[in-house]
């Protein structure tokens, strides 16, 4: 089976309790919930079975070993992350709006999530990759877009692969080079996992078809369009797949680009059919939302299948 590693950002998620609720002034908390969105997608590839290792860094301290034992109970190959001293493990603070959009303190760059880098345990552990999955949100800084693009390089030197989810989160996605380091990862992108706007930030055509055809031709395999409660949307050169959302009662929808994106490309590493590959990516999507907090609704192959037999029942 094809090994697939993905590099950058692990922390934990702290939550508001209440949606609306302010952090200008005290209120209830829930976590600290393992997360960052490498980790979240590393954690759902390996809970189907898939060979998956995180580069990454945490600090020598309860989120760090928090995050170490989940990815290690999921099955994912934790010899490549980092524990340091004199950083503290790096966190995100979410509260939900009214509207259903969210709102993100975050401290990576300053935290030990900012150590982030090739030691020799992530160059041991890349000689044994066959695929890199790259996250928008990992580009955070100079050093950690370095870290990608040297996985990305040493990957595709030996005939690899590469999964890209532009994954925007503009709190963090501040550094000086980003749009560069984005284009150049999508310059290498096999597999294109896009979601709501982020097509148009990387195709200046007018309309969904449009911007997909414009990817194509410059070189991406497959794009797959993630849409939230109604499904998504697969598209390579020989045409389109498009399938419905499960329907379930979300209650958390940070991780289910993550767990959706994990499922669809271990399913595309196996050679699975693209409906397969799209129906198994939409119910680890939809299993995701079911559960507070990123990580809480990563379930193993058996379930998730279970699951898509059982809620996929009178769907096309
Ligand atoms: P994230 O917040 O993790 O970055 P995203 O914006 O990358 O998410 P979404 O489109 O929100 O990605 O969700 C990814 C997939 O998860 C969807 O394509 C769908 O399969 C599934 N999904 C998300 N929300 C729901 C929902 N409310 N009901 C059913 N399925 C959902
Ligand atoms: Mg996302």
């Amino acid at each position: 089976m094809k090994k697939l590693v993905s590099a950058g950002e692990i922390l934990v998620e702290i939550m508001a309790e209440r949606i609306g609720q302010s952090f200008l002034e005290s209120g209830p908390l829930l976590g600290p919930y393992p997360s960052g969105a490498p980790a979240i997608f590393i954690g759902q590839a390996a809970a189907l079975g898939q060979p998956a290792g995180l580069i990454g860094a945490v600090g020598e301290d309860d989120f760090g070993q928090l995050n170490i034992e989940r990815l290690r109970t999921l099955g994912a190959d934790v010899s490549a992350i980092a524990v340091h001293t004199g950083h503290a493990t790096g966190t995100a603070f979410v509260t939900y709006r009214a509207d259903g959009s969210r709102h993100f303190v975050f401290n990576i760059r300053n935290s030990a999530a900012g150590l982030v880098g090739i030691d020799a345990a992530a160059q041991s552990m890349l000689a044994g990759t066959d695929h890199v999955h790259v996250m928008g949100s990992s580009l955070f800084s100079d050093r950690a877009t370095e870290v990608a693009l040297s996985a990305i390089s040493t990957v595709k030197a030996k005939g690899g692969t590469v999964s890209f989810d532009p994954n925007i989160r503009r709190e963090i996605m501040q550094a000086s080079g980003m749009r560069e380091a984005l284009d150049q990862v999508l310059k290498q992108t096999d597999v294109f996992l896009p979601s709501g706007n982020e097509l148009f930030l990387f195709s200046s055509a007018g309309d969904e078809k449009g911007a997909v055809d414009d990817l194509l031709q410059r070189g991406v395999s497959c794009i797959v369009l993630k849409k939230g409660a109604d499904g998504a949307a697969y598209h390579d050169r020989h045409g389109t797949v498009a399938l419905p959302g499960f329907a379930v009662d979300e209650v958390d929808p940070t991780g289910a680009g993550d767990c959706f994106g994990a499922a669809f490309v271990s399913f595309w590493l196996r050679d699975a059919a693209p409906v397969e590959a799209l129906r198994i990516a939409n119910a680890c999507g939809a299993l995701a939302v079911t559960r507070k907090g990123p990580m809480e609704g990563i379930f193993p192959l058996a379930e998730v299948e279970a699951f898509a037999t059982t809620a996929g029942k009178g769907q096309p």
